[in-house]
């Protein structure tokens, strides 16, 4: 039970290899410049860290090649924002790396999974963006995770034939990184009264989602997709 998990070295990444390791799997995860994080989660884990940028059709090749011939789950997590404002304030080179990094990377790695797996499990994560919109904040963004549900429920017809599950997950906030580099931070507090549930998520709780569908007891559920939002 190989899987491998793109964007692993930190964040929702992270939390999900510290999961699956702890679920048995064998992982293999994908960073693209943490190399100080992967280190670290190599030596905490035993996980085989791959530098992969997933924007990268070679790249993304060896890293299946580093993982070998027998991946039966994918997380393809890998994905950024750009600094948030409303869509008339942002500049057209963050709006085309959104668009690179969270669309083509996340169909690039889509692809080389259905063409390397015999059966198994995608697990493509977007976001609760992706039918919130998020107004004044990321709609590019949005827009990106939108493509993300959208290749979810295409690719899981085409290799349902195979046997290969392909699922979602739309985490809502969750306490990452990601939130200091769109220049947002205090984003997971600030929601918190707008969440039902009245907080922002952990990471852990996405990793939890994504153990679930690439599991045994999700054999019934392909082209799903997850609401992971605190009710949002
Ligand atoms: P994060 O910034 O902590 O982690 C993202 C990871 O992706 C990092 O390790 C980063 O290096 C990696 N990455 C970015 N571009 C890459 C590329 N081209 N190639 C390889 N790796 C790349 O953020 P996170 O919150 O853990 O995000 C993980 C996923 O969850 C993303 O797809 C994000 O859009 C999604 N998400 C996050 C939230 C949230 O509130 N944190 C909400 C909804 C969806």
């Amino acid at each position: 039970m190989t899987t491998v998990i793109t964007g692993g070295s930190r964040g929702i990444g992270a939390a999900t290899a510290r999961r699956l390791v702890r679920d048995g799997h064998r992982v293999v995860i994908g960073y693209r410049q943490a190399a100080d994080d992967a280190r670290r989660l190599e030596d905490e884990l035993g996980v085989l860290a791959v530098r992969a940028d997933t924007t990268d059709e070679d790249d993304v090749a060896r890293l299946f090649d580093a993982a070998g011939d027998d991946v039966t789950g994918v997380v393809n997590n890998a994905g950024i924002t750009s600094p948030a404002g409303p869509l008339t304030d942002l500049r057209t080179a963050d709006l085309r790396r959104v668009v690179d990094v969270n669309v083509i990377g996340a169909i690039l790695v889509a692809r080389e999974a259905a063409r390397r797996m015999t059966g198994g499990c995608i697990v493509n994560v977007s976001s609760g963006a992706a039918t919130l919109g998020s107004p004044g904040e990321y709609v590019h963004y949005a827009a990106t995770k939108a493509a993300v549900d959208a290749l979810t429920v295409g690719l899981a017809k085409e290799l349902a034939p195979r046997g290969i599950r392909v699922n979602c997950v739309q985490p809502g906030t969750i306490r990452t990184d990601i939130h200091q580099l769109s220049g947002l931070p205090d984003r997971p507090d600030r929601v918190a009264g707008r969440v039902p549930l009245g907080r922002a998520g952990e990471p852990d709780e996405i990793a939890g989602a994504i153990a679930w569908l690439l599991s045994a007891d999700a054999s019934y559920a392909t082209g799903a997709i997850l609401r992971v939002t605190g009710g949002t």
